[in-house]
């Protein structure tokens, strides 16, 4: 039986209309914001959640703070960056991290020195070692915009939208066939680093383990700006919010943590000094209460999750009592904060803290690699070996059977699943349920009317159960 569906794909509609741009590129339309005197905002679309590149004027030349996923572009902004504050001395490019829609067009400032913390030439490695995979994504986006627009049942809005998104694949298509090499950052840094710049200083934190590992905060305080790269917004102005979309504590490690805090409280103490937080895509805004808010949700996970992994609790009896809901009322229903973020941060935190493995992430890796089903026997017979490495739940394995059964079609994984959760929860009638469909799903009737008459001992007033157990007995008899 179902009880919930497990989301691993990010469906993108763009459906605001953001002010006309008077110049274009690309076919794209070109925005150029002033956001201090000296400090431009450059970026294209008008649906499509780019990265907005700033860029800062100082004596020491100009300091550009990410490039985009598309050199051309970056290759374009730099000119017209140059335009905009009447000057060509690009001196800086800093990284606020490695996601190739912040570094893929680091090779337009190749002649300045580029910034960025330690994690980010990994991560470049990594984005461009993903290069096949990456191209049939590509592909793939290019046909289902062609496709919408050609079935013509989208509105004015959804339209440019489609329109939009079929520019920037193109683009992107461009890069990725022209066998690209990474430009990877000249000076990198762990905790802190200050760069001068003669009448403008640049504060740049490690701030990662939120959105990656990698993320840094950027403060101009003569500027009175602070970058914040993906980390968060608070508002969207448009309904793609891309790389912004979730605000979750989930890619750090137990060093990282302690260092995001210090560096974190340590903004919010000069709040005097920051007159404007800016994200890194044009269609993200935050404010300080967003900024301080999200500050103080870190902390109160990290410490009670701690505290909780310490004491030896039940992992899913906390859970169970640890929701937003009850413990975070005022998050609620802001941009970016969502249940299954939560989730996953309360799980990530416990697995640092704990040192168990989550079962679910687990065997989403393995989903990731060829092979699932040899991959999974081995990890299932780990489990039920030793059952104290790994913490689990019988609503997570369910959901991650059904999304191999119904997204994948992989009747067998899903079977291995059910039939795991099964062992591991034989009180859960819901685990044999699910078990007795994936059966049914195989082939296997008999044993599918075992398991579901099974499930209903367990549970009488399944009505699942009632029904399958009707129809198998329908179907046998023919
Ligand atoms: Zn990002």
């Amino acid at each position: 039986m179902i009880k919930k569906t497990f989301l691993l794909a990010m469906v993108l509609t763009a459906l605001t209309v953001f002010p006309c741009a008077a110049e274009s590129l690309e076919g794209l339309p070109l925005h150029v914001q002033k956001i201090e005197p000296g400090v431009v905002r450059v970026w294209v679309g008008d649906h499509v959640s780019s990265t907005a590149v700033c860029a800062i004027a100082t004596k020491k030349g100009i300091v550009v703070i990410d490039s985009t996923d598309i050199p051309k572009l970056d290759e374009a902004f730099r000119k017209v960056i140059a335009r905009e504050l009447g000057r060509s001395d690009f001196a800086y490019l800093i990284n606020t991290h490695g996601h190739g829609d912040h570094t893929n067009g680091n090779g337009a400032y190749a002649d300045c020195e580029i910034i960025a913390h330690d994690s980010v030439p990994e991560m470049m490695r990594e984005n461009f070692s993903n290069h096949t995979q990456a191209i049939g994504w590509v592909k793939e986006n290019i046909q289902r915009q062609k496709d919408l627009i050609a079935a013509g049942k989208l509105d004015a809005k959804q339209k440019a939208a489609a329109e939009e998104q079929l520019i920037i694949a193109t683009l992107k298509a461009e890069f990725l066939n022209s066998s690209p090499k990474p430009t990877y950052p000249s000076k990198t840094f762990r905790d802190k680093l200050v760069l001068d710049c003669g009448d403008v200083t640049f504060e740049l934190y490690q701030s990662g383990g939120t959105h990656t590992q990698s993320d840094i905060f950027i403060l101009a305080p003569q500027k009175g700006i602070l970058f914040t790269g993906d980390m968060m917004a608070d508002k969207w102005l448009s309904d793609t919010p891309g790389c912004l979309a979730t605000f979750a504590v989930r890619t750090g490690s137990a060093e990282d943590y302690p260092v995001l805090v210090k560096n974190w409280q340590a903004l919010i103490g000069r709040k005097d000094e920051i007159k404007q937080y800016v994200p890194g895509h044009w269609n993200g805004e935050l404010s300080f209460e967003g900024f301080l808010a999200r500050f103080n949700y870190l902390k109160t996970l990290l410490s009670d999750i701690e505290a909780m992994a310490k004491a030896g609790g039940d992992f899913n009896q906390f859970v169970a009592g640890y929701t937003l809901k009850d413990k975070f009322p005022a998050l609620v229903g802001s941009p970016g904060i969502t249940n299954q973020g939560h989730q996953m941060s309360v799980q990530h935190l416990y697995q640092i803290y704990s040192g168990k493995i989550a079962l679910s992430t687990a065997i989403q890796e393995l989903l990731r690699r060829d092979g699932f089903s040899a991959a999974f026997a081995e990890l299932s017979g780990d489990v039920l070996k030793d059952r104290k490495k790994y913490f689990y739940s019988d609503a997570e394995l369910n959901s991650l059977g059904y999304w191999l059964l119904q997204q994948l079609k992989d009747k067998e994984g899903a079977f291995q699943i059910f039939q795991l959760n099964a062992e591991l929860h034989p009180q859960s009638w819901n685990a044999w349920d699910s078990l007795a469909e994936a059966c049914y799903e195989k082939g296997d009737k008999q044993k599918a009317l075992a398991l579901y008459r099974k499930s209903l001992e367990l549970n009488p007033a399944s009505e699942n159960g009632k029904k399958f157990i009707e129809l198998i007995e329908s179907e046998m008899k023919k």
